[in-house]
């Protein structure tokens, strides 16, 4: 049997209200012995909670999503740090910069964002990074901070991207995006990166695999991830499957 490890997937997401027992046990059955659960507003920190207390493999991050900044409130960054220290935390996220959306004010992003990075630094945490079309300034938010660990969720952005992030000793999470043949500048990067730095992840339930476009995307379906990172590196899957899990349990000691 394969010890996977989903890295990024929003299992609170009500879209698994209805099924979420059978969601875990076709997880287990794909081999996916644990996932990372990261926070993307206040009100989903304790549902996070409760999973991880219902689940075994379940781990939480808890963290404010720049996607959501209409929901975050200041009380939030001051609940974060004893959230982040008394509920088993991982990691600290979702957090991060989306300039892809228009109309999410850029500077209160930045605003939590930084005080977000403050907080992993206090506590030794990793953070769980989403960079959309900003990928340059989280790379330079982090550079600032030395010693801060951390991943970058389904990384989007160009080689030079991908090797100013390694340097600073930072992961690339690698999802459904991998498996869309013409993701061709994706691709060629996770055929040649070192694989240390390299984790696998679902994002669901969304960011599925091309040929489940349009469907939820689940644990179980990590398999087609596994699948095209192995194909495109030229290993077999077992390889890349003992590899990102070694990564995985060393970032977010699990
Ligand atoms: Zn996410």
């Amino acid at each position: 049997m394969r010890d996977l490890i989903d890295t990024h997937a929003h299992l609170d997401d009500a879209s698994f209200d209805a099924d979420r027992e059978a969601m875990f046990e076709r997880a287990r059955e794909a081999g996916i012995s644990a996932q990372v659960v990261p926070g993307v507003d206040r009100a989903s920190w304790s549902r996070i909670d409760s999973l991880r207390e219902n689940h075994a493999g379940v781990h939480a991050a808890y963290g404010l999503h720049p996607l959501f900044l209409d929901n975050h409130r200041d009380t939030h960054l001051d609940d974060l740090p004893r959230w982040l220290g008394d509920r088993h935390a991982v990691a600290v996220g979702e957090i991060g910069l989306d300039f892809y959306i228009e109309g999410l004010d850029a500077d209160r992003q930045r605003r939590f964002f930084h005080e977000q990075l403050d907080m992993a630094e206090d506590t030794g945490l990793p953070v769980i990074l989403h960079a959309r079309r900003a990928v340059e300034e989280v790379t330079q938010a982090v550079k600032k901070r030395a010693g801060l660990r951390g991943v970058v969720h389904s990384f989007s952005g160009s080689q030079e991207q991908a090797n100013n992030l390694w340097k600073l000793g930072f992961h690339l999470g690698i999802g459904g995006p991998v498996t869309y043949e013409r993701a061709h500048r994706l691709r060629d990067i996770v055929a040649r990166m070192p694989i240390e730095f390299l984790l696998l992840e679902t994002d669901a339930p969304d960011q599925p695999c091309a040929h489940r476009r349009g469907q939820r995307n689940e644990p179980a379906f990590m398999l087609d991830v596994l699948e095209a990172v192995a194909t495109l590196r030229g290993e077999s899957p077992d390889e890349v499957a003992a590899a990102t899990s070694a990564n995985a349990r060393r970032l977010f000691g699990i």
